[in-house]
């Protein structure tokens, strides 16, 4: 008999022991009784005894053997994550995995093992690369053998894919793998097609949260086993196990969803680069906007500065950006004479124009005139959204839904309006001014149908479409050459937003957003509403001044004491009231270690967005200057936290590196 230590998906910090009839291997996925359940989970260690009774000892039920275990680099790596993120070791590997190895069914049909990489490819490069990405591609395809991580801060369309595509094929010809991690399902398909075009006969293996459960499966699979040269994906692909992984890339490194928010909360950008580390392989970090972070690795030397400064199409220029004073000009619908008469001109000559804002739905509010109601989700600290079309309120945060009511619910005044513009009211606004335009928007509402947003981003590309209104969907990743005029609506609600990281994410979202216009030969124009157009954050988006701006917010935060500044961390928790929540923090901080002052520990508050899906929710801060300071004090206090009972209906988890507050 053999004791097994087995990692299972529960949201406590400590392995289980079994028994088992022969000896496993490390990394063998398991069936196992957990109470009165049967639960999966994957062998870790093997202790030579176990503190729990020899007689009460369970044994496993079954050993899965649809699939070899999984490697012991996934298995540290794992293990690194789950300590760094002061999440519990089961939990967050079981959270990587695909759900259906969570499953004690074996798979039905076993997935192909190939053997090392017996496919036959090839690399096809019809054109030269411009003498900056050459540069580029020889910068770092000379540290294929070794870990360093690039940060390839190139200008939107700069051609950073290409560079991408080069360095993938030198990694493909030494017989090895690589990773690229895209922030949102929706890129994929045009990388995906990149790559089926670029790389005949290689397999690539495409990983996101909407793919079906068998594919999901098998690209996971192919990638262990190393028949898949090429995962793509969104951040959970950075838990795929590799066979023989060459270089990790990280597009568009900057964005927000490499963060998961919830569950186990880790940053995929993060891991990659620890991931290359540990594996003694590059990593590249691409942006046109870096993150802060980023950026400030970039500026000390741990991370290599390679910049594409020009765009790659021969005779593509940089966009000119203006500010359209909004105080002074004629305003339609949300929309100033200036933007619309540019519009007109666009469609007049056959180019296409673009319409940005990031907000969906008609209105963000709709109120009652006569008694100040305002409509609001009844599980959030937060307004419902009219949608004009669906007929609906809704939440978009817990996506609570309702019907538009007739009347004011408090006073039973008829005359309710809404307030505020989203896409749908822009649309409207649009289709009236421009009835024979093509007009399509592109939001999260518009675009859930299955298949829709590959229809219509070819019917932008084939300029079937030439006017659109749409959200942060288009502004990041996208490749149109025929557009040629953005008009940035709205921008000003972020100006004063109370979250440090406000300037940082509107800055990028424009220079994103501005950097879809005018990449092919056509010249591009960029009109961004405001009143306040003298702000510095505007100005340095004219002037595209990534560095200067971003040497300016580093020294804010650093005078201010946020991120990158300090290493920074929450500890948050959830009850069903306010005064539960803060009294569990303020308990928590009496209980945590001492850290002779070299950590700050700041008072509870309730979080900006207080209730969320009927939970209050409240944090407190900590800070310290040294990441390893911060990071013994976390495993410290989560030890001592997780020894003692949390009060009844009260959850709490870290957040390391958080974003959200
Ligand atoms: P980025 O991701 O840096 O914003 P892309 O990789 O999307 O830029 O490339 C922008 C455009 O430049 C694309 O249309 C691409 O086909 C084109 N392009 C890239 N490299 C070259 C090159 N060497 N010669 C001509 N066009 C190029
Ligand atoms: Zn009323
Ligand atoms: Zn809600």
């Amino acid at each position: 008999m053999a004791i097994v230590a087995v990692a299972l998906e529960v949201p406590i910090s400590r392995l289980f022991d079994y028994s088992a009839d022969e000896p496993l291997a490390t990394g063998q996925r398991v069936s196992v009784p957990f109470g009165r359940r049967q639960l999966v989970g994957v062998v870790v260690g093997h202790p030579a005894r176990s503190d729990v009774p020899a007689g009460q000892l369970r044994p496993i039920t079954a050993a899965l053997a649809d699939m070899p275990p999984l490697p012991a680099e996934w298995l540290s790596f794992t293990e690194f994550a789950s300590e760094y993120y002061q999440q519990p070791r089961g939990e967050l590997m079981m959270t990587a995995l695909p759900p259906r190895l969570k499953r004690a069914t074996p798979l039905r049909r076993k997935p192909v093992l190939a053997e090392a990489s017996g496919q036959a490819w090839s690399f096809v490069c019809d054109r030269t690369p411009t003498p900056a990405q050459a540069g580029a591609i020889e910068t770092m395809g000379a540290a294929l053998d070794r870990n360093a991580t690039f940060l390839l801060f190139g200008v939107t369309g700069s051609g950073k894919t290409e560079v991408y595509l080069h360095l993938i094929a030198r990694v493909l010809e030494q017989g090895r793998q690589a990773l690229v991690l895209v922030p949102e399902i929706h890129l994929t398909p045009q990388l995906q097609r990149h790559f089926a075009e670029r790389f005949p006969g290689a397999r690539v293996a495409v990983l996101h949260s909407s793919r079906a459960a068998v594919e999901r499966v098998e690209g996971w699979i192919g990638a262990q086993s190393g028949s898949a040269q090429i995962v793509l994906g969104t951040r959970l692909a950075v838990f795929t196990p590799f066979a023989r992984l060459g270089l990790v890339i990280v597009d568009e490194e900057h964005d927000a969803s490499f963060k998961q928010q919830d569950g186990s909360r880790y940053s995929a950008r993060d891991l990659a680069v620890y991931r290359a580390h540990a594996a003694g392989i590059p990593v590249v970090l691409g942006s046109a906007t870096p993150a802060l972070e980023t950026w400030s690795n970039a500026l000390k030397g741990r991370y290599n500065l390679v910049t594409l400064a020009e765009r790659a199409v021969p005779g593509a220029t940089m966009p000119r950006i203006e500010v359209v004073d909004m105080r002074k000009d004629a305003i339609e619908h949300g929309l100033t004479g200036r933007l619309l008469a540019a519009i007109d001109t666009r469609l007049a000559r056959g180019e296409q124009a673009l319409v940005f804002l990031n907000r969906r739905g008609y209105a963000p509010v709709l109120a009652c005139g006569a008694c100040g109601w305002v409509a609001s989700c009844v599980r959030c600290s937060a307004h419902t959204a009219v949608h004009l079309k669906e007929q609906r309120l809704r939440c978009h945060h817990c996506g609570y839904e309702s019907v538009i009511p007739r009347n004011c619910p408090d006073c039973g005044n008829v005359d309710l309006h809404p307030f505020g513009r989203g896409t749908e009211r822009i649309e409207a606004a649009l289709a009236a001014r421009f009835p024979h335009a093509r007009l399509a928007r592109v939001d999260s509402d518009s675009m859930r149908r299955k298949g829709e947003w590959e229809r219509t981003h070819a019917e932008i590309r084939d300029g079937a479409i030439n006017l659109i209104v749409g959200t942060q969907m288009l502004a990041k990743g996208h490749d149109f050459p025929g557009l040629t005029l953005v008009g940035v609506v709205n921008a000003d609600a972020a100006l004063f937003a109370t979250d440090y990281r406000a300037p940082e994410r509107l800055f990028a979202q424009l220079l994103q957003v501005a950097g879809r216009a005018g990449r092919a030969r056509l010249a591009g124009e960029v009109l961004v509403q405001t009143r306040y157009p003298e702000h510095p954050l505007y100005r340095a988006v004219i002037a595209g001044d990534f560095a200067g701006f971003a040497g300016s917010e580093l020294e804010e935060r650093k005078r201010a004491g946020f991120s990158p500044a300090v290493a920074e961390a929450l500890l948050r928790a959830e009850a069903s009231s306010r005064s539960a929540a803060l009294g569990f923090l303020r308990e928590a901080a009496a209980h945590a270690p001492d850290a002779n002052g070299r950590v700050t520990l700041y008072d509870p508050v309730p979080m900006t967005l207080s209730r969320l899906a009927g939970w209050e929710r409240a944090h407190l801060l900590v800070q310290a200057r040294a990441r390893g300071v911060l990071q013994r004090f976390l495993a410290e206090w989560r030890s001592r936290l997780e020894a003692q009972r949390t009060p009844r209906g009260v959850r709490w988890h870290f957040d390391v590196d958080p974003i959200e507050f």
